[in-house]
């Protein structure tokens, strides 16, 4: 990887980075009248529960990708010569997914064989929300 190239996946990351930031936490639905106090209409509260459980999850997934740009930068900084490199078989990462994701720490190979066992935990977090 040139050293301009890194330097715009470098300005890819810190635009995504202050964008996130910019957006700020989501807000929790406040409910009209409040739903943690008694007297909350029943058909309502899983709509309010709901609500905030989305809420939250994309404050988290918000917080993952900040953390997982924090760390891309950190890398681009103290081992370049890396960067963009796949950490598990150390191949060039495809410089197409590197601009999608510049925060990428593995190829889409092997970043899918480690995936598969998440996704499908997020799939049993999700029904259950
Ligand atoms: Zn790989």
């Amino acid at each position: 990887m040139s050293p301009e190239e890194r330097a715009t996946l470098g300005q890819i990351l810190r635009d995504r980075r202050a964008l996130l930031i910019e957006a700020g936490d989501v807000p929790f639905e406040q409910t009209r009248a409040g739903a943690t106090q008694a007297g909350v209409d029943d058909d309502q509260q899983p709509h309010i529960e709901m609500s905030q459980a989305l809420a939250s999850n994309r404050n988290r997934v918000r917080g993952q990708e900040l953390q997982l740009i924090d760390e891309a930068l950190l890398r681009l900084k103290t081992d370049p010569e890396m960067f963009g490199h796949c950490e598990v078989c150390e191949e060039p990462i495809a410089a197409q997914r590197l601009l999608a994701m510049p925060h990428a720490r593995m190829c889409v190979r092997c970043q899918s064989k480690v995936e598969d066992p998440v996704r499908r935990a997020r799939r049993k977090i999700t029904d259950y929300v």
